[in-house]
């Protein structure tokens, strides 16, 4: 069998054009344009590329994009400050803090001070908290494991009663993929670094997710003929003939894979592009329930 490549780069452009065509529809009928706060604190390299990259989605989507760069050493009162004064400008829609923070701030305190209505990315606790409830719905969904369902769903599988193993558990995608795929009646199991027989309990599911940021540890054997594999992870691999010294590689060994999956997304162009169209469309959603209040 070869698998199907589901298509992350060409999904995500379309998400990304209907928010294009979303936001001129607000503004041919005389609504706010929609704002996007990015607050950055530090410089870590890799923060900051993808900060660059959430502005400029905002600006080809016509979204307004407002830059918050703040010291490493900025105090917790004045990261809440700021925060604050984002929750208060209508301007702004949705509010983007970029993790990790630097040592010495308290994450958890920053992203329980971003209001509900503006928390685009998910993380407030209260979010999260209502994802985990039954019957429940919190207003805005983690972006990347957004981004997962949504290719899932447009890949045509079948989530209700398939048996679907997630490998992580992290705050930001592992856990939040692993509820969603229970709120879509999916039968979940959740793997870390304590799970014994790892591979044989891959082996199982009808649906496997990788967040583990391990290169290529998902081996052909890990997988079951037929499965639905979404890779999330994104690993630098050196790589001496390429210009740059290194490759992306995701957790799971593509080139084995795709000969034992129906479909699997590839790294990159897989999960990665549709993490920035799923912010986009939860900060025109923000826009939307500011319209209501
Ligand atoms: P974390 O490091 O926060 O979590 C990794 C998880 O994998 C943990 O739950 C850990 O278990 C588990 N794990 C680690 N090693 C093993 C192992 N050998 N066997 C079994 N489980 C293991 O990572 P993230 O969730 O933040 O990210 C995961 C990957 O996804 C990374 O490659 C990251 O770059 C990528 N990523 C991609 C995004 C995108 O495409 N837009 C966005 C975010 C992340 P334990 O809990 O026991 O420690």
């Amino acid at each position: 069998m070869t698998a199907k490549i589901i298509d992350g780069t060409a999904i995500a452009g379309e998400v990304r054009a209907n928010v294009a065509k979303d936001v001129a529809a607000r503004v041919d009928k005389g609504l706010p344009v929609p704002g996007l706060a990015t607050v950055l604190v530090g410089e870590n390299p890799a923060s900051q590329v993808y900060v660059r990259m959430k502005q400029k989605a905002c600006e080809k989507a016509g979204i307004k994009s407002f830059g918050y760069n703040l010291p490493a050493d900025i105090s917790q009162a004045e990261l809440e400050t700021l925060v604050s004064e984002l929750n208060a400008n209508p301007e702004i829609n949705g509010i983007l803090v970029q993790l990790p923070l630097p040592k010495g701030l308290d994450e958890e305190r920053v992203l329980n001070s971003i209001s509900l209505e503006k928390d685009v990315d998910g993380f407030h606790p209260v979010n999260i908290g209502r994802l985990a409830q039954k019957g429940r719905k919190s207003l805005f969904v983690p972006c990347t494991p957004d981004g997962v369902i949504y290719l899932l769903d447009q890949t045509g599988v079948q989530l209700q009663g398939a048996s679907a193993v997630v490998l992580g558990r992290s705050n930001i995608v592992g856990m939040p993929v692993a509820l969603l795929l229970v709120e879509r009646d999916a039968t979940v199991t959740i793997c870390h670094s304590r799970t014994k027989n790892l591979a044989e309990v891959c082996r199982s599911a009808d649906v496997l997710v990788a967040a583990v940021g391990r290169p290529e540890m998902v081996r052909r054997d890990w997988v079951k003929p037929g499965a639905v594999v979404i890779d999330v992870g994104v690993n630098r691999v050196e790589d001496a003939s390429l210009e740059k010294g290194y490759k992306l590689v995701g957790d799971v060994a593509f080139d084995e894979v795709k000969d034992v999956a129906s479909a699997i997304t590839p790294v990159p162009g897989g999960v990665g592009p549709m993490t920035i169209a799923m912010l986009l469309r939860n900060t025109v959603k923000a826009a939307d329930i500011a319209d209501r209040n």
